[in-house]
């Protein structure tokens, strides 16, 4: 009748199940029923320009007034939203990215499938939407996108070429003018976000308990963990955790597939728990600390030793430029420096001279 065929091969009853007959085939997807839950969790990101008014959007959702003198966001903010959905919840994180210019490019590290974009745009500007929306489309998987034009009230006549975007990112859900300033087209705007956010597809996929314990083990290690968490020592704070850490904590929830914990990972990867990358071989790093990567690539570009080499970047740079200088400096182990340098490459950070040798074209 299907039942073997309906779920992922984690589901086939044990043989003792199976011979017991079709009543306790039955009873136990029952039970393993119980043990599972839907997520009910969506990561939301705000991309744009720097100074669009993505802040002010967040703010805005939150019910917050905006005054028209945003200090700029630094670092990445993540702020908990909760929507009602009938009798459940949905914890929605969005995730507003800040910092200057030069770090847009690390934003694209945390673009990740299974999500919901908001690219906010400023109407007063000719603005780029499809460096952006490209951006989306290769890394957001299907993922939705609400296309924001922001500043309404200071440029009411700016108008994009909707047709043509839409046909040609047709995840683009809509397009929405609005003015964080004057609070015009907002509400109507926070409303269709609500709706968007109920349709997300994933939201109806369910968690087998482990995937749970496993997602809030990792959660509670995170740097940030407090104060949303019951109390200060259930945290651990890491930056990030090693492949073999992750898995010793599958198995001691019983998770011992290889390909459930790599499933796992992606979905953890897709709501913004870690930060891992499957194509970096060997260096399983699995980051906890968003700002800790986007830090050590801000250090690199901006490093005195790498203007003085004229955007020449050796792995044997890296004790200076990472070096801490106060205690509230992040700390990057030796052995962390070349999973940093992959991930410059990966993302066209940097181009390999040699294997310990880099350029940053931005300093070119
Ligand atoms: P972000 O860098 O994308 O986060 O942009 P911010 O939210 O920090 O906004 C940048 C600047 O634009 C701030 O000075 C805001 O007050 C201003 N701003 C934001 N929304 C509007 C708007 O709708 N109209 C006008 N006139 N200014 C806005
Ligand atoms: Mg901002």
């Amino acid at each position: 009748e299907g039942i073997f065929l309906e779920g992922n091969p984690l589901e086939n009853p044990p043989v003792e199940i199976v011979k017991q007959g079709r009543e306790a085939v039955l009873n136990y997807f029952k039970s393993l029923e119980n043990e599972k839950q839907p997520l009910n969790e969506v990561k939301v990101l705000l991309v744009g320009e720097g100074g669009a008014g993505k802040t002010s959007l967040v703010k805005r959702i939150f019910g917050e007034d905006v005054d028209g003198n945003e200090p700029q966001t630094q670092g990445i903010n993540i702020r908990k939203w909760v929507v009602e959905n009938g009798d459940r919840e949905i914890k929605a994180n969005f995730w507003d990215f800040g910092g200057q210019e030069i770090m847009h490019a690390t934003h694209q590290f945390f673009l990740s499938k299974r999500s919901l974009y908001i690219l906010v745009l400023d109407g007063r500007k000719d603005e780029k939407p499809e460096y952006w929306l490209k951006l989306i489309e290769n890394f957001g998987g299907d993922s939705p996108v609400l296309v924001v034009i922001n500043k309404i009230d200071e440029n009411p006549a700016f108008e994009l070429e909707r047709k043509f975007l839409l046909e040609k990112y047709p995840f683009i859900r809509g397009f929405y003018r609005l003015s964080c300033i004057s609070n015009e087209g907002i509400e109507k705007f926070s409303k269709t976000l609500k709706e968007e956010l109920k349709a997300v597809k994933h939201l109806e996929i369910k968690w087998p308990k482990s995937w749970l314990n496993v997602k809030s083990k990792l959660e509670k290690m995170r740097p940030n963990c407090t104060p949303d968490f019951e109390d200060e020592s259930a945290c651990d704070h890491r930056n990030f955790i090693q492949y073999n850490d992750y898995k010793m904590m599958c198995s001691e929830e019983g998770i011992s597939d290889e390909s459930e914990k790599n499933t796992l990972v992606d979905f953890l990867h897709d709501l913004g728990v870690i930060l891992h990358f499957r194509d970096i071989p060997l260096l399983n790093t699995h980051v906890l600390e968003p700002e800790w990567v986007t830090n050590a690539v801000y250090r690199a570009v901006n490093s005195k030793e790498v203007a003085e080499s004229r955007g020449v970047l050796k792995l044997d740079m890296f004790p200076e430029i990472l070096k801490l200088n106060s205690k509230n400096d992040f700390y990057y182990p030796v052995e962390q420096y070349g999973f940093i340098l992959s991930l410059m490459k990966k993302f066209e950070l940097s181009y390999d001279l040699d294997d310990r040798t880099v350029l940053l074209p931005s300093l070119l």
